[in-house]
């Protein structure tokens, strides 16, 4: 079964097809600037160079036209038939209390997330135009949402609650959610798997740290607590958002600066965090540059960055009375030795640390990075979510088609 896992935003799709019977990834790629001039479309072959091809893409329809077409194309194609695409997997941003598992994708499961674009409004639409595209352009093929929600609806609810008036969770859903979901499955798993102990036995704290970042903690294989809450803009300090501050503030700065709530969204989204502290950059490579060059903004945005993540470390292990394993995963979690190594400074007292020189010497690939005498372990894995998306994909495909051999033979 070959399965293409689409990730739709604002301006940009990403896809990656799987030969699911063979267990690889046949071709993956991206559309960037949908709709702005100079759209470019970068694809690569699972066993061929990367190929890149620019020209005007107006809407996600013709987005997903030119990825079906680069997929099939003579020179750097890798299926010859549309019909060799055998199920799509999407990524769906916010499946609300309603959806707490990936689901297959019919009429009313549509519905129900247009009902539901209030909870994401900057994410669910750009999902949803992405599977109507599809649905025209595949026509009549199995489609599944997979939800970067659904992990974390094991949280208890007083760890989900907020300390509001309850009659604005049971009114508009005001309560943690929290995102990145098949990242912090996806990296726990192999977690466990790497260690070599099972899934269900281990208390593990799970870093993503990309643009946007957040921190899980999972405990006996469920996400009982996680960083980012209603919306993705909670918890740890992020790129261009500011993660967890006093509420007070925002309405002190929307007074004192007579912002709009369009504007306050725009500060809190994409002036704060590593850029807003810095001044520099929202990437850690320019800012750890920065730090070098004695630039002392960069260097507290780089400070507070790591502060916070400790924190969230410090609490989570408290919050699952007990640590396993601390795994490192992102952009940032993956690449950057100096945010690990300060992240992890003074840890022995909890039986975590790491060994430096294997610390500097990993290069994103999965590694045990822990000191050799740490009963914490600490790893660093890189995610895989299209991955978790194309395997969530197949089984649901899998159980549907199980399900109407069993309807018909009745
Ligand atoms: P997204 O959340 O958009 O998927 P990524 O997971 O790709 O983002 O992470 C992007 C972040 O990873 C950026 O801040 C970038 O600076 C950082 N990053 C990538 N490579 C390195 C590196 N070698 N050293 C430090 N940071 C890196």
């Amino acid at each position: 079964m070959n399965i293409l896992v689409l990730n739709c935003g604002s301006s940009s799709v990403k896809y990656q097809l799987f030969n699911m019977d063979e267990g690889i990834p046949l071709a993956k790629g991206d559309v960037t600037r949908i709709g702005m001039s100079g759209a470019v479309l970068s694809h690569k072959p699972f066993d061929r160079p990367m190929t890149k091809v620019s020209g005007d893409i107006l809407d996600h329809i013709m987005a997903i036209e030119h990825v079906v077409s680069i997929l099939l194309s003579p020179n750097h194609g890798v299926i010859k038939d549309k019909s060799d695409i055998h199920a799509v997997g999407h990524r769906v941003v916010h499946g609300g209390e309603m959806f707490t598992s990936s689901t297959l994708i019919n009429e009313e499961v549509m519905m129900h997330l247009r009902n539901m674009i209030e909870l994401a409004p900057l994410h669910n639409p750009h999902n949803m135009r992405g599977i109507s595209a599809c649905q025209k352009i595949l026509g009549d093929i199995p489609m599944v949402a997979v939800f970067d929600t659904a992990f974390h609806h094991t949280i208890p609810d007083y760890a989900y609650i907020y300390g509001l008036p309850y009659v604005l969770y049971k009114k508009y859903q005001i309560r943690r959610f929290g995102f990145h979901g098949t990242s912090h499955y996806y990296v726990a798993h192999r977690a466990a798997e790497i260690l070599n102990r099972k899934f269900e036995d281990l208390n593990i704290i799970t870093c993503h740290l990309g643009n946007g970042a957040s921190i899980a903690a999972v405990h006996k294989g469920k996400s009982v607590d996680t960083s980012m809450g209603f919306t993705p803009l909670e918890g740890l300090i992020m790129g261009t958002r500011s993660g967890d501050m006093d509420p007070a503030i925002i309405l002190r700065i929307m007074g004192l600066e007579e912002l709009s709530l369009h504007e306050a969204r725009t500060l809190l989204n994409k002036h704060s965090g590593l850029i807003g502290i810095s001044g520099v950059s929202s990437d850690m490579r320019d800012l750890l540059e920065a730090k070098k060059e004695g630039n002392n903004r960069a260097r507290l945005a780089f400070d507070a960055y790591c502060y916070r993540i400790k924190k969230y470390i410090g609490s989570y292990s408290f919050a699952m009375a007990g640590l396993d394993a601390i795994v490192f995963t992102g952009g940032i979690g993956e690449n950057s030795k100096e945010v690990r190594a300060k992240v992890m400074e003074d840890m022995d007292w909890i039986g975590a640390g790491i060994d430096a020189e294997k610390n500097n010497s990993t290069k994103a690939i999965e590694s045990d990075i822990s000191s050799s005498d740490a009963k914490v372990r600490t790893l660093v894995i890189p995610t895989n979510e299209e991955l978790v998306i194309a395997r969530e994909t197949q089984n649901i495909v899998g159980k549907n088609v199980q399900d109407k051999e069993v309807k018909t033979s009745r």
